[in-house]
């Protein structure tokens, strides 16, 4: 239990934490206050836009859901605009189970089940809608991700709580919400790891700093040319004696040398063979007008 942060103590926890807030006018007297309760405060609400340019609307909401519709917005460029102070349309009814998780600040977050009942998770909830499609292929810059740790960190840190106090949309709706795209519990660790060191802390910053490693995007690990690939059956069958695909594996370096040389061997060997066919038509048409006259 908590009373919620004042405008000035959230700015200035997420500025310290190292996060580059932007306010919009009038945002320290846009919430919804009227329809209903705000706080006590027990757990933040992590939400991804499912579109672009959509500041617009996480201020003013829409015709059926009027903003705001989170406390903050987050741009891809890691701009944190702040849109509300107080009671914002954007957890909706979160299930009793999911939300004595975030009370309990489990180290387990259960799916959220209708059957346990709903609280009032706009009462209750921080919220951030994070700028991305939603779709898995948009990436979350790590400037952007980033900045999504710092600022539940700054409101961790503000409240005394821990990362377990820190969940997805996803994890709390009993409307089938499906944000946001990335892992929750590695968010939490990064969120962890952040509440280890000191609010101004830069992951990589210094020495022993540690790391943190935003889950999305994830990068493939390139293949290297020593790794190992394997060759069709046919081949050791073709080859016998050949030592290098008798387990039916070559190296990626061998098999692109290989390529390369043998396709440049036949190259070479079709232009010669152009060459001599071309001579033996010229010589063919000879003998046949022979032939003719022969006949004639
Ligand atoms: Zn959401």
């Amino acid at each position: 239990m908590a009373s919620p942060l004042s405008a000035d103590r959230m700015v200035a926890a997420l500025s310290l934490e190292g996060v580059h807030v932007a306010e919009h006018a009038g945002w320290r007297t846009h919430n919804r206050n009227s329809k209903g309760a705000w706080g006590p405060v027990n757990g933040i609400l992590i939400h991804h836009t499912a579109g672009s340019n959509s500041l617009g609307i996480v201020w003013s909401g829409r015709s059926d859901l009027p903003g705001p519709l989170a406390h903050t917005h987050l741009a891809k460029n890691g701009t944190a605009t702040m849109v509300g102070n107080g009671r914002a349309n954007h957890a909706g009814p979160a299930a009793v189970n999911a939300f004595t998780a975030v009370l309990n600040e489990s180290e387990t977050h259960p799916r959220p089940s209708n059957a346990s009942g709903t609280v009032d998770g706009n009462a209750r909830l921080y919220g951030i809608e994070i700028e991305n499609l939603g779709n898995g292929r948009d990436p979350y810059p790590a400037v952007q991700y980033q900045a999504a740790v710092r600022w539940a960190a700054a409101i961790c840190r503000a409240h005394g709580w821990s990362a377990n106090s820190v969940v997805g949309h996803k994890e709390t709706s009993v409307e089938g919400k499906v944000d946001p795209s990335f892992l929750m519990d590695t968010f939490r660790a990064d969120v962890a790891e952040r509440l280890r060191h000191s609010a101004a802390w830069s992951p990589g910053a210094g020495t022993g700093g540690g790391t943190t490693t935003p889950n999305p995007p994830k990068k493939e690990k390139d293949m290297q040319l020593t790794d190992q690939v394997a060759v069709g059956d046919w081949q050791p069958r073709r080859w016998p004696d050949d030592k290098g695909l008798k387990d039916k594996r070559i190296s990626v370096e061998t098999a692109l040398g290989s390529a390369y040389g043998h396709s440049r061997v036949a190259h070479e060997g079709v232009d010669a063979l152009r060459k001599e066919v071309a001579e033996v038509k010229v010589q063919l048409a000879e003998v046949l007008a022979v032939l003719k006259q022969g006949r004639a």
